[in-house]
């Protein structure tokens, strides 16, 4: 799933949450799950960016320590590239990108 966008990672991360109903995301409840205002893949008034998003969902999901983010093994999660709240496809452009591997708890 490289070369996708955040936001499209996002999307695919909602779509899989929901067992692949795009009606189920957009009937979602969990207003409270940093996805939440991005579920449809689109940019929105949120207070975080879509990469401080994905990065808050990470910690999230792996018990809230960034090592578990670190040690994240679940290479086919739509946002394992964008976990540390940065875009390796942006790696040299403004100084992002970098690469890890680690263990998914949710
Ligand atoms: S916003 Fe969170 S809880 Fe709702 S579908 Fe997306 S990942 Fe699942």
């Amino acid at each position: 799933m490289r070369n996708q966008r955040p936001l499209l990672a996002i999307r695919r991360e909602c779509l899989a949450c929901c067992s692949g109903s795009s009606k189920e995301v957009s009937l979602c409840p969990i207003t409270t799950c940093a996805l939440y205002p991005l579920r449809f893949g689109k940019k929105s008034k949120s207070k975080q960016t879509t990469l401080q998003a994905i990065k808050q969902k990470c910690r999230d999901c792996g018990e809230g320590t960034a090592k578990a983010v670190r040690e994240c093994e679940f290479i086919d999660c739509a946002l394992f590239q964008y976990r540390f709240g940065k875009n390796p496809q942006r790696k040299g452009v403004g100084g992002e990108g970098q690469r890890f591997q680690s263990k998914k708890a949710c």
